[in-house]
């Protein structure tokens, strides 16, 4: 092993604050006994703080409409050959009551960012939705004004996700254009100051971006001090401008995870669907990697091959039932088990919601 890598690792080991350039050397972890070892690591840290237990968070994906117009994104706006759709209340409650029976701790309310629901109307869904079982709330509808987000909070979500998708601020605004990533990370703050458990991430292999960016990338997540993050790998979409780019790498996707789990010991990190749209176990590599919650999809059936922010996206042919099937296999493959908690931060400051 490298000396600058061994020295790194050793210093994670002993959960001491790493510097930028270490978690470059540490991203740079060469195929073969390097990569072996941060893999090992991660997972000890994983298992350390978290255990065995595999957190579910049941998706709903119940409008598929952006004003937004990301050049990664399937769901942009000028995508005109998608249909668009949204979920009928009666159907996200149905959805809801049957992930309820399936023993769901979080239900995951996704959306474009959809103009059409006005605060209160989101603010309903999820109070409706609550009353179907006894889960935590995510909510997953992009970036809305304070009020908003409190109004949410107040009808009872408990998290909020709003990835940061790239520390690049460049990169940021040429890839999501009219939007930028102080405004991203104003809001983020805003949450927190509401109380949210926050999750947060990036993805991986975005063209234009280097080792130093997803450097960049965990850094922030530590600033922000979030109680989830996503970092799932770049999957070109045909209809969208970055049709033609290369998909992220799925050694760099498993490093920047790894090395997330070494900087953030205590932040629920999935085992993304991208990941296993990237390589058919790239979930289970992902678990053996410092993962420990999964989002299987729950949404309806025929709404499902509609949410296509990246093609082929795995389970997307499947149904609820087939997908939680599948899910529970695959974690009884790696020697996991599935948490029946709400699986809240295990920060302090959380401790009442556990
Ligand atoms: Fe809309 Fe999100 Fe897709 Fe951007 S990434 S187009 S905000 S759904």
């Amino acid at each position: 092993m490298g000396e600058n890598f061994s020295l790194a690792l050793a210093k994670a080991a002993t959960g001491d604050k790493l510097s930028r350039q270490q978690i470059i050397d540490l991203l740079g972890a060469l195929p073969g006994e390097e990569e072996n070892q941060l893999f090992k690591l991660a997972d000890q840290v994983r298992k350390q703080h978290f255990g065995d237990e595999v957190h579910l968070r049941g998706i709903i994906e119940f409008s598929n409409y952006c004003r937004n117009d990301c050049y990664y994104c399937g769901l942009r706006r000028s995508n005109k050959q998608i249909q668009r759709y949204r979920i009928p209340l009666a159907e996200i409650i149905k959805t809801a009551q049957y992930a309820a029976e399936l023993g769901y701790g979080t239900i995951v309310l996704q959306s474009g960012e959809d103009p059409h629901y006005s605060g209160s109307e989101l603010a309903e869904i999820i109070r409706q939705v609550r009353q179907a079982g006894n889960f935590a709330i995510t909510a997953c509808v992009g970036e809305r004004s304070r009020e908003d987000f409190a109004r949410m909070k107040e009808a009872g979500a408990d998290r909020y996700l709003l990835k940061h998708e790239t520390a690049d601020p460049n990169l940021f605004t040429q890839l999501r254009p009219a939007t930028t990533l102080v405004e991203r990370i104003k809001k983020i703050g805003w949450l927190k100051e509401l109380g949210y458990q926050v999750g947060s991430g990036n993805i991986v292999g975005l063209p234009g971006q280097t080792v130093a960016t997803l450097a960049e990338d965990i850094l922030l997540l530590r600033d922000l001090d979030v109680e989830m993050a996503g970092l799932g790998p770049f999957v070109p979409h045909h209809q969208t401008p970055l049709r033609d780019s290369k998909p992220g790498d799925l050694s760099l996707t498993l490093k920047t995870l790894a090395v997330a789990r070494l900087v953030l010991p205590q932040t629920h990190l999935p085992a993304t669907t991208a990941i296993g749209t990237l390589h058919p176990a790239g979930r289970q590599m992902a678990l053996g990697c410092g993962a420990n919650v999964i989002m299987p999809n729950l949404s309806p059936e025929s709404y499902r091959e509609k949410y296509q922010i990246y093609p082929d996206k795995a389970g997307s042919k499947e149904n609820p039932a087939e997908s939680h099937r599948k899910i529970t296999a695959l974690l009884t493959e790696v020697g996991r088990s599935i948490s029946t908690g709400r699986g809240d931060s295990p920060k302090e400051k959380f401790k009442n919601e556990r």
